[in-house]
């Protein structure tokens, strides 16, 4: 894939909101996600983020004079889960894309039907947007390995250079954003020599990550080689990997995290795609002080361009100031091109035994952490296990979450000569344990 007309900054859309700056949806990011109007009974449908609205493609898809291969690929997404589209494959993929930028572009000459099949973001609900088969979650940055490896006093693992450490996840938790997340109960000890106890997780914390949602996937026993890993993944999204840390510290040995990380897991509605992210990639290098990848692990192209310049931030949000209509303060700044692997040594790494990956299957990145203490994804790093609160602002700290904080997560990406584009929101609300 390679820069195109869709990547030029300087077109703009007949939709005002798409060319306002700070816009996260201008005509060049074109996410997709699953949508209805918000506390209907409609059909789950696909729909196009542009500026402040969404195009609905089961109200495109019947427009007169569309190529038989745009219209077919919306078809394949004007249905409850997109998997019909990531099956079609890359090409597919291209063709929806570039028919919509044309139809959405200024000078369109079908831009009153297109009118007609907007939905204005403010009236839509969001499901997840894939039926995900398998999820796998990562644990992929340095940083943030040494940050959690310290404070356990412990080094980090010295198969962290090696490969791409992952365990698999839950799928059955894994919600879109506006979840109410419940905090876990579990078995946890008080200090390192006394007893375990059950009961409400006292250090409830989140991860920023990115998602990766699988476009095409493998046949058994035939990995994904590096060189071409990339081109499976049909696009990227926001993913808090809510993590219950006291319980997660008693259960993991020996075989890692289980009811820790089982209770939950948030996405972002959009799904930007790959083809959108292009201008945006990075070459990917190990410092030379490192461990250098074995031969599976390094091609080429992932040196070229295997990461990804996307800024990340979190924030909270309490009760109170969600009440009072407070904007949240960014605790974390970060980007993923920190990251230690890159995502298609994640996909090499995952398939090199000859596992099977799917359409629609989900991989996280694992907590993404830079270098500098601003830029810790988790908690657990940025107060040093609770030991030194941060001011979430209103004259609030937190060391882990409490009942009725918001999580938000943002995200974008930005280079000069080329248009911002934006993930939008990522948040979610915990709520208190269940009572038994
Ligand atoms: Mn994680």
């Amino acid at each position: 894939m390679e820069l195109n007309h869709t990547h030029d900054a300087s077109r703009c859309s007949w939709l005002d909101s798409a060319n306002l700056a700070g816009t996260d949806f201008p005509l060049q990011n074109l996410p997709l996600g699953v949508f209805r109007r918000k506390g209907s009974a409609e059909t789950w449908r696909g729909g196009v983020a542009i500026g402040d609205q969404i195009v609905d493609l089961a109200a495109l898809e019947s427009l007169p004079g569309l190529q038989d291969r745009v219209a077919n690929a919306m078809r394949a997404a004007a249905v409850p889960t997109l998997n019909g589209l990531l099956e079609q494959g890359p090409e597919a993929w291209q063709a929806l894309r570039h028919g919509l930028f044309a139809l959405l572009q200024d000078g369109s000459l079908l831009e009153r039907r297109v009118r007609e099949a907007l939905v204005p973001q403010a009236d839509a609900e969001h499901a997840v947007p894939v039926g995900i088969g398998d999820y796998t979650d990562f644990y992929t940055s340095l940083d943030h390995a040494v940050n959690c490896c310290r404070q356990f006093g412990i080094e980090v693992n010295p198969n962290f250079d090696w490969l791409p450490v992952g365990y698999h996840g839950r799928v059955s938790s894994i919600d879109v954003s506006g979840q109410q997340v419940y905090r876990p109960m579990g078995q946890y000890r008080m200090d390192q020599d006394s007893a375990p106890v059950y009961g409400p997780c006292q250090r409830l914390d989140y991860e920023l990550e990115v998602g990766a949602v699988i476009g095409i996937g493998n046949a058994r026993g035939t990995p994904i080689p590096l060189a071409t890993a990339q081109q499976h993944i049909f696009g990227l999204c926001l993913l808090n990997d809510w993590s219950a840390r006291d319980i997660q510290t008693w259960e993991m040995p020996p075989l890692g995290p289980f009811l820790a990380k089982n209770f939950a897991t948030t996405l972002s509605p959009w799904i930007v795609t790959l083809e959108a992210l292009l201008p945006y990639r990075r070459g990917w290098m190990r410092a030379p002080d490192r461990p250098q990848p074995l031969d599976y692990l390094h091609a080429p192209a992932n040196a070229a361009h295997g990461a990804f310049d996307i800024r990340l931030e979190a924030a909270i949000l309490s009760a109170r100031q969600l009440a009072q209509g407070r904007k949240p303060r960014t605790l974390t700044h970060t980007s993923f091109r920190h990251q230690y692997w890159t995502l298609g040594q994640m996909i090499a790494h995952h398939t090199v035994g000859g596992c099977n990956l799917q359409p629609g299957d989900l991989l996280g990145s694992g907590t993404v952490s830079g270098p500098t203490p601003g830029e810790a994804g988790a908690l657990i790093e940025l107060t040093v296990s609770g030991t030194q609160p941060v001011d979430i602002g209103d004259g609030e700290q937190r060391g882990f979450l409490e009942d009725g904080d918001t999580v938000v997560f943002r995200g974008g990406c930005e280079r000069e000569g080329f248009a911002r584009i934006g993930f939008g929101l990522n948040y979610a609300t915990v709520m208190a344990a269940p009572a038994f």
